[in-house]
């Protein structure tokens, strides 16, 4: 008998579990949950500074916006690789930017996780466009750039991936024109508090090691693994790779047009 009720209880838990989750990932925007392991919220994640001075104070914004979130704080400190080869270092993100050459993207973020854990993460602003381009090379498109892909950093997938309705007013819209969608919004910041709920039994930030990074020329393309989430004009923006025991690399993409 007691067997039994374990069983059924063992059932019910995974009915609220797998329901609640259900909701959460109907309701949200983070993308199928991955977080930062940690054991007390707020948390800080740290920025590793591998910029050229020309983002230094987008970079500035961007984590002084994302510090407004109830759950998280980032600061900027010193970076630990180079702009050009932007190699992860375990526990943070590591921000560069260097001429990555006219490849079709303006921005990445390549976030490695481990489970449900995210354990580092890059971001890569592509100066081949930004500093050359009468387009790009803007405080709106640079603003907007670096706040969605340290957005990503944290776990927050885009909110609206249609680049031609009206702007929502966040980073995390794509639009063609990013005067409006500068900083998070209301709805970030809501979301990071549903990703960073609970808490776990240790952390993954901190950490100051180098691991395993998979394919290392991470600028091309083919080397991002499988499309797995298109834009409503139909280009790939989400791709993942697998690494083999439960790890694994997801790349967000901003493309030029
Ligand atoms: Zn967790
Ligand atoms: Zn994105």
């Amino acid at each position: 008998m007691a067997k039994i009720m374990k069983f059924i209880g063992f059932f019910a838990l995974l009915v609220i579990f797998s329901s609640s989750f259900a909701n959460r990932a109907e309701a949200n925007h983070s993308w199928g949950g991955y977080h930062w392991a940690r054991t007390a919220n707020p948390f800080n994640l740290n920025l590793g500074n591998n910029i050229s001075r020309n983002w230094i104070s987008f970079l500035t914004q961007a984590s002084s916006d994302w510090s407004q979130s109830a759950v998280l704080g980032t600061s900027v400190i010193k970076g630990a690789t180079r702009p050009a080869n932007c190699r992860p270092t375990n526990g943070q993100v590591e921000v560069c930017s260097s001429k990555y050459g006219q490849n079709g993207w303006l921005g990445l973020a390549s976030i490695w996780t481990s489970s449900e854990h995210i354990t580092q993460a890059t971001v890569k602003l592509n100066d081949s466009y930004f500093d050359r381009s009468s387009v790009y090379n803007t405080p709106a498109w640079r603003a907007s750039v670096m706040c969605q892909e340290v957005g990503h950093t944290l776990g927050l997938d885009h909110q609206d991936e249609d680049f031609y309705n009206s702007p929502l007013g966040t980073c995390m819209d794509y639009s063609v024109d990013p005067t409006l969608n500068q900083h998070p919004n209301f709805h970030d910041y809501e979301e990071l508090e549903n990703i960073y709920l609970h808490l776990d039994p240790a952390s993954t930030l901190n950490q100051l090691t180098r691991r395993a990074v998979g394919n290392n020329n991470l600028d091309e393309p083919t080397a991002w693994g499988k499309a797995v989430k298109f834009s409503k004009n139909g280009k790939p923006v989400v791709f993942e790779q697998d690494l083999g025991s439960e790890n694994k690399l997801f790349t967000f993409v901003v493309w030029t047009d």
